[in-house]
């Protein structure tokens, strides 16, 4: 099969599933007006669960844009056209109206979850809630899914105990976790996202609480008064810049502002990628083949993706998975450090 016939029967398969999946819809919403559910469930709900084989978001999703459906026609043709998903049309179900659908589902076309939610919030605003600290119950330190961090010393060596116990593994201290809620401006899930993707290659699947630990480490890090008089003065020496990988820090600036600090590759057809997503500096002529890591213009962003990508076109899948096994998973905390192996 053509590259091309791959593409188009890939996209005539979800055309196709997307009409389906508004057929049963509408077939879900006459199941409901006949009654039909109550043969064997208590609630349309249970009915989907058990008799669909859906979750219960699934179905209560689905029940929600059937019973749109039934009001607003039109705002099942936009979701066969795949001009909004279902997810988004199940959030501003209950704000929909024959006045306003139109306009809202227009503007929601396209958007991502979080949007669609403030669209929402504009017709049912609910008041803020204070800041929250909720104590749940104590467990044992989950498995870090990032660098290894300091383990909590909780050695505190006390006299009386058996030798045995301080040759086996430390025990486990479990710790307690504690839910935090709190309300934000925009402009801070903004500034979140731009360090989550900053943060990609320390913490592929970052978790909120990856990040804010990472930030407020950081800051500690610089501010902490009492690590500051424990902090060693002494400084590691510069490398001679010569052909060296040492990137310095007035380039790897200008770099980031020259490419926006998006991705700088460009997709065959001249298309940029311009992810923000783990982004290094990439040596566009490989370290190893003389590039340089001094000159502004013979580096580029590129985020993990096309990094690698470039790495595996230069010097072959096999020799950077090779590469990849003697680097393990290294975590990286600027987004230079990990410059193609050239
Ligand atoms: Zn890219």
């Amino acid at each position: 099969m053509s590259d091309d016939a791959l593409l188009n029967s890939l996209k005539e398969g979800f055309r196709k599933e997307r009409r389906e999946q508004v057929e049963g819809l509408r077939r879900l919403a006459e199941v409901d007006r006949r009654g039909l559910w109550k043969k064997s469930a208590r609630s349309l709900n249970e009915f989907c669960c058990k008799e669909l084989g859906l979750s219960e978001s699934s179905a209560w999703k689905r029940i929600q844009v059937c019973h749109l459906g039934v009001r607003l026609p039109y705002a099942l043709e936009l979701l066969e056209k795949n001009k909004i998903t279902l997810t988004n049309l199940s959030i501003l179900s209950p704000c929909l109206t024959a006045e306003n659908a139109k306009q809202v589902l227009e503007e929601a076309s396209g958007l991502g979850r979080f949007a669609v939610e403030a669209i929402k919030a504009r017709f049912l605003p609910r008041p803020e809630p204070r800041d929250s600290f909720t104590p749940l119950s104590s467990r044992t330190p989950r498995a870090s899914s990032s660098a290894p961090e300091p383990s909590p010393s909780p050695t505190k060596e006390t006299s009386g105990e058996p030798a045995a116990a301080a040759c086996s593994e430390p025990p486990e201290i479990p710790i307690t976790r504690v839910r935090i809620s709190f309300v934000a401006d925009e402009s801070l899930v903004q500034s979140m996202n731009k360090v989550k993707a900053l943060l990609g290659h320390k913490f592929p699947n970052a978790r909120l609480e990856d990040i804010e630990a990472e930030v407020y480490r950081f800051y500690l890090e610089a501010h902490d008064p009492e690590r500051k008089k424990t902090k060693a003065t002494t400084r590691i020496p510069m490398k001679s810049a010569k052909h060296t990988r040492y990137i310095p820090v007035e380039v790897k600036k200008e770099v980031w502002r020259r490419d926006e600090g998006r991705c700088a590759y460009r997709y065959e057809n001249g298309d940029r990628c311009t992810s923000t997503y783990a982004l290094e500096i990439d040596h566009i002529l490989p370290f190893s083949q003389g590039g340089r890591s001094d000159k502004v213009e013979e580096l580029r962003l590129a985020c993990f993706l096309h990094n690698q990508m470039e790495a595996e076109r230069i010097f072959g899948k096999h020799l950077m998975d090779k590469f990849r096994k003697t680097k393990p998973q290294k975590s990286v905390d600027s987004p230079s450090s990990l410059c193609s192996p050239g």
